[in-house]
Formats: structure tokens, sequence, C-alpha cells
């Protein structure tokens, strides 16, 4: 592929991103949460939730980029203190996005992966900005972006020195209406002819749609994905963003026990 270098597959090396005693790369990582920190409770609580129901990592933003400026933006700095505060509580590492080249350095005092955002993907300055602190990066798919061009923006975090990269393929954009997106699955495979770097699958914001997360959660496990992040929340009806599409924690409990048993039985058979 065009330019890649640090991010090109070079022999059998593989990179593993390891985030306090998770190894991103290593097995099925399963990261869960609500789509954005509301309070403390609902924070606290869905944290010990997908805690309890086997996640490695809990996800919460903190800063919200919406389509509509006069959607909730997110808690800022106070949500920050509250994904510390579950981190205390669970042991989980937290993953949170920033989506702000000014907000890098202070946001990285409580994040353990930064999330770089869909709509941030080819934020340059972002992207630079990230590749000089000292925390892993999942950096998100595009919805209207190339493997190539996703590649190439893993290449500009790498070329700043920081080698944790985690992909995550959120779905695209294509003419179907009836998901929100488009999984594309085949980037799963097509990312591990191209690239060492780890890759996990969003198959909440690829589908929209909480009858179809089960499947394409176990579709990124046969493909050979590194993990999955999902949405989670105590109560989806009250979720300020993204409340269609997040899983109870019944849910998320039954969708885990699946995960678990097809990573187990793959791996025995020799299938990853
Ligand atoms: C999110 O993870 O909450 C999010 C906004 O995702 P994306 O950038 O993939 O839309
Ligand atoms: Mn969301």
């Amino acid at each position: 592929m065009k330019n890649l270098k640090l991010a090109a597959i070079s022999g059998s090396r593989r990179t593993t991103v390891r985030v306090g005693n998770v190894k991103v790369g290593s097995g099925f990582t399963v990261i869960a949460g609500p789509c954005g920190v509301e309070s403390e409770a609902q924070t606290l609580e869905t944290a010990h939730a997908v805690k309890a129901a086997g996640a490695d990592m809990l996800r919460g933003g903190a800063f919200k980029p919406r389509t509509s400026p006069y959607a909730f933006q997110g808690l800022g700095l106070q949500g920050l203190k509250i994904l510390d505060k579950a981190k205390e509580e669970t042991g989980l590492p937290i993953v949170t996005e920033v989506i702000d080249p000014r907000d890098v350095s202070w946001v990285c005092e409580y994040a353990d992966v930064l999330q770089i955002g869909a709509r941030n993907m080819q934020n340059f300055s972002l992207l630079r900005e990230v590749g000089k602190s000292n925390k892993a990066v999942l950096l998100k798919r595009g919805m209207h972006s190339t493997i190539e061009e996703w590649l190439n923006c893993a290449e500009y975090i790498l070329n700043e020195g920081n080698p944790d990269v985690i992909l995550c393929e959120r779905g695209i954009r294509t003419f179907e209406k009836y998901t929100r997106n488009t999984l594309d699955i085949s980037a799963v495979p097509a990312v591990k002819e191209l690239t060492h770097l780890p890759i996990i699958t969003d198959p909440t914001h690829a589908t929209g749609r909480l009858s179809l997360i089960p499947s394409m959660s176990l579709a990124s496990i046969a493909a050979g994905a590194d993990g999955m992040i999902v949405e989670v929340h105590r109560n989806p009806a009250e979720a300020l963003s993204d409340k269609d599409q997040a899983m109870t924690p019944p849910m998320f409990m039954e969708l885990m026990a699946k995960v678990r048993k097809l990573e187990k039985i793959m791996k025995a058979e020799g299938l990853r």
C-alpha cells in the first residue's frame, strides 16, 4: 500500500498494545461502557456491570462530537474525573475520546487509551498530538474513508514516535439505510494483510441496531478481529446520546457468554 512505512506489515511481527494488564492483539479484548459519561451514578453502575460481565476495559465519552451543536456535548473534565473514579473502583482501564489537540495533554492524565473518533480520523494536528503522547490510541475509521486513508492516519501517529495504535472498524456509509452504517467486516482480514497493528470492531456504531449487535460481534471474532468496543447503558431509555443502540447490562452479559464461548472454540480448533 502506498506510503506506508511504519504501519506496513513486515514479516510475521504483530504489534501487541499493552494497556495496564490488558494486551490488545492477544486474544479478544472487549471494551464496553456508555456512549457518554452523563453522571457519576450512571457511569459507576454501568462500569460495575460491564466488569461483572467480563469486559476488559471501560469506554465513555467526556467529549461528545455530535451531529447537532445543540445535542449533549459531554461533561468534559467532570466526566474524566468520573471515569477516574470508575477505574479506581473496578480496575478497568479507561478508553475515552479526545477531540481537540489542545486537550490531549490533560486528557492523558485520566485516559489509558485515547480514542480518535470517526469524524476526526483525518484531523492531522490531533493525530500528531496523540502521536507525541505516551498513551495507546484507538483510531476509528472515518465513515467516508478508505482503508488506505485510514492506515495513513495510523502512520501519522506512529511517525511521531507512538507505537501503540489500535485500529477500529466502526462501519462506513453506504446506500443502505436499514443500518446506521455498514460494518465492513472484510476490513478486518484486509487490515491484517496490510499492517501489524491490532484491529477491533465497533458493532454498536456500525449497525445502530440492538438486534444486530450480537451477530456482528461474533462475526468479528470469526473474521479474526482482536476485540470489539460496544455501548452499554444502565438504562438506555434515559441515555443522552445513542440511546437506541445501547445494550442493557443483562443483554451485554448474555452476549459476553457467547463471545467467550466462540473465542474458546476457535482457539481450541486452531482457527484463531
Ligand atoms: C463513540 O464511540 O461514541 C463515537 C462517537 O464513535 P464514532 O466516532 O465511531 O462515531
Ligand atoms: Mn456513541
